[in-house]
């Protein structure tokens, strides 16, 4: 099939491939590899990521006809056999379908592929991300021997931890089994907080809970949720109407209007000091399934975003520095607390900084989510220990206006990264560079070796994972 051209959700990035296709099974994506031996190839999902995990100039590969869902077991032994492409909206439905059971844990949509989802770790809040409950992985790669083309599967040891978040290197994953649950509720209602220590402190009794910080109002909106053994409220059709009309439509337009239209940073921080609470019932509580509790439209409205995750230990001194970055950056302070400006000025960063100065005016929540250690080697909250929390930051500015944004980015990226050991989700902007990456993953090295035993020709790394996994070697290729 000829080559095609593609844009991710975010917009930032433009895919141009020499070849493509849709294969329509297992035998026909081997076909493909054996026609294209030698040539680079990379498999996409639904193209939600805004890192370059899926940019190609290669052979592209796309899986949606690969989306068998087959359920086993029962209750919490259930486990699925999915195939790649399959979107998780689809998967809920047929989980829920077949054997009354959902995924253990879900991120904010379920546009994504089951593949694509898991391969840049994507995660929700209160639990590990969907990459932890990955039992197996189905791939397609070459045979270094005979260089043809065939599938085996990734059952256990370094080999699972390193498929479970793979970033597309490692070969083109075809199917996963995955761990469920039996389908389960969660009750949810919102609070309003002054102090981080708080909203920290209801996690014992809302162990599902995210939070937003506010930006420009600096108060702590808590997302308390908790899993409840009742059934769905009665009124769970209300709220869901009220968080589609409400928050996923309303508010957001609302942002869209000062960001887009007005484009006047006093009048963005007065939206958020002042008219962004107003979109928020406070102490409603309502039951409804998770599946339905745990996500929102955020794809409704085209945006680009960096995510951040640092231990517990460092969340509160984070979410310091990045309100006074942002202060900075949107004109609301004139310098940073003497700490921060020390810090910055023994990572030589003064200059970022301002250059940043008076050039982005942040609007939109600060999403911080919980996410349990994963079994992964290099997911964001791969290791042991005490569990991560991720900070989201969010801009809808045009297309052609995001410079600030970016700006911004990597000024946070890389001074979070050194400050505070702070990982870039995988499939959101991620600025740092492959030595910087590698430093924050311990077991790096481990993921490194794996993927050059599994694919010694690098035919299934793009230009971006060959920066990472070949070094220098693999920055100047294309
Ligand atoms: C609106 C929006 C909301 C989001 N919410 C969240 C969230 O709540 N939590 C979170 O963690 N992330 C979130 N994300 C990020 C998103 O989950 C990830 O970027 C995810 O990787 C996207 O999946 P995809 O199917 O679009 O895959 P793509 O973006 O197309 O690909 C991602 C990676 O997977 C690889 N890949 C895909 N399929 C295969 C395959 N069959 N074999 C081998 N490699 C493959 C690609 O090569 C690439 O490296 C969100 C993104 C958007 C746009």
């Amino acid at each position: 099939m000829p080559g095609v051209r593609r844009r991710n959700f975010g917009g930032n990035l433009k895919i141009q491939a020499a070849a493509a296709y849709t294969p329509t099974g297992e035998q026909d994506v081997l076909r493909i590899l054996d026609l294209h031996s030698g040539d680079r190839i990379r498999t996409i999902g639904w193209l939600h990521s805004s890192s370059e995990a899926a940019v190609t100039d290669g052979v592209l590969l796309d899986l949606k006809r690969l989306d068998q869902v087959e359920v086993c077991g029962d209750g919490d032994d259930t486990v699925a056999v999915v195939g790649a492409g399959c979107r998780i909206e689809r998967l809920l439905g047929e989980l829920d379908r077949q054997a009354a059971c959902t995924l253990a844990s879900l991120g904010l949509i379920t546009e994504q592929t089951i593949a694509g989802a898991i391969s840049t770790g994507t995660h929700g809040s209160g639990c590990s991300s969907m990459s932890h409950f990955v039992e197996a992985v189905r791939l397609a790669r070459y045979d270094p021997a005979s260089g043809k083309a065939f599938i085996e599967e990734i059952t256990e040891g370094a080999e699972l931890m390193a498929a479970r978040c793979s970033l597309g290197s490692m070969g083109v994953i075809l199917a996963v089994r995955i761990r469920c649950r039996a389908n389960y509720n969660i009750e949810e209602h919102f609070a309003e907080y002054r102090r981080l220590s708080d909203v920290l402190s209801a996690e014992s009794s809302f162990p599902r809970q995210q939070f937003y910080l506010i930006p420009w109002r600096w108060s702590y909106f808590a997302q308390h949720r908790r899993e409840d053994a009742r059934p769905r409220s009665p009124v769970a059709w209300l709220y869901r109407l009220y968080c589609l009309l409400a928050i996923d439509v309303a508010l957001h337009l609302m942002v869209l209007f000062f960001v887009r239209v007005l484009r006047s940073r006093r009048l963005i921080r007065f939206a958020f000091r002042r008219l962004v609470s107003s979109f928020i019932i406070r102490n409603w509580k309502v039951s409804d399934r998770s599946a339905s509790m745990l996500v929102m439209k955020h794809e409704l409205f085209r945006h680009i975003e960096i995510e951040l995750f640092v231990r517990r230990e460092r969340l509160a001194d984070a979410l310091q520095y990045s309100q006074e970055v942002i202060e900075l950056a949107g004109g609301g302070r004139s310098a940073l607390s003497s700490d921060n400006r020390s810090r910055l000025e023994e990572l030589r960063m003064q200059d970022a900084l301002a250059e940043l100065r008076g050039r982005y005016c942040h609007h939109y929540p600060i999403c911080v989510r919980r996410v349990a250690c994963d079994d992964t080697l290099i997911s964001m909250a791969a290791g042991e220990g005490a569990d991560w929390y991720s900070l989201s930051f969010i801009s809808y500015a045009r297309l052609g206006n995001r410079d600030g944004f970016f700006l911004f980015a990597d000024l946070m990226a890389a001074s979070m990264s050194r400050l505070f050991g702070a990982r870039p989700h995988w499939g959101k902007i991620c600025p740092l560079d492959a030595a910087q990456l590698e430093s924050l993953y311990p077991r790096f090295a481990d993921f490194r070796a794996i993927c050059k035993r599994l694919d010694p020709a690098g035919v299934f790394r793009n230009r971006w994972t060959a920066a990472l996994l070949d070094g220098e070697e693999g920055a100047s290729e294309t």
